[in-house]
């Protein structure tokens, strides 16, 4: 939080600086313009990198399986296990990983994904969201751009001086620290999470040293679990408490 506070006391400063002194702006221009360059690779590496943003954003079940990934983390993270990362890899399925060697953990990462799916059902949607997944980097990185593109099109609109440019560059940042949190976790809401599904639970838990042609760290363990799910509320639709191991 001190951190958000002090980026933002900066970016603040730096716009009435540029607004009451604008001979600052010329200093301005290369470190502005290789912030924008780096902001730009960033954008477009994170894209690159993140190709199962698309798989998982087209298949409702992917992002039913996706949901239930961040919740099963989520109460390994208060079962206070070492979770060090989580991806889901398929329309029935999820990788989650723990720091170290726990292969002999199972039962508990089922124990975990079954209650996760128990609390959702309940009524615990934001189980279902996480703040490190992979979809909010991408759209913290899209965001970010945009913020840069749009300051520089609205310094055109508004005459094209390099003050107002600078100091609606600096404005721009500072709401994207502040909302960049709560815009990832729209755009898991509504592109690649979905909590809409009338029963489910996991039906196998396994230890494995690579999973969909990810290979695990030797300080990892990475355990795939497979789940089935009925996407639509159906009579009953009980979480069913038989788990294969
Ligand atoms: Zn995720």
């Amino acid at each position: 939080m001190w951190r958000r506070w002090v980026a933002s006391t900066v970016l603040d400063g730096a716009a009435v600086l540029v607004l009451a002194a604008p001979a600052v702006c010329a200093y301005l221009r290369w470190p502005m313009l290789a912030l924008y360059a780096l902001v730009s690779g960033a954008f477009v590496m994170m894209w690159r990198r993140n190709p199962w943003i698309y798989q998982i954003a087209s298949d409702p079940l992917t992002r039913i399986a996706h949901g239930l990934e961040h919740a099963t983390i989520a109460v390994l993270e208060e079962d206070r296990l070492p979770v060090a990362h989580g991806f889901t890899h398929g329309t029935n399925r999820f990788m989650v990983a723990l720091e170290g060697d726990h292969a002999h953990r199972t039962a508990e990462i089922a124990d975990a994904a079954a209650r996760a799916i128990r609390r959702i059902r309940a009524g615990e949607r934001a189980l279902a969201y996480h703040r490190g997944c992979g979809t909010s980097s991408v759209v913290a990185a899209a965001t970010l751009w945009l913020a840069f593109a749009t300051s520089a099109f609205g310094a055109v609109l508004l005459g094209g001086t390099a003050p107002i440019f600078y100091a609606i560059s600096l404005v721009a940042v500072r709401m994207w620290i502040a909302w960049r949190e709560p815009l990832g976790l729209l755009a898991q809401r509504l592109y690649t999470v979905s909590t809409d599904f009338g029963s489910a639970e996991p039906v196998a838990v396994r230890a494995l040293a690579r999973v969909g042609g990810w290979e695990a760290p030797s300080d990892e363990t990475w355990f795939e679990v497979l789940v089935r799910v009925e996407p639509r509320a159906s009579a009953g639709g009980a979480v069913a408490p038989g788990v294969e191991m």
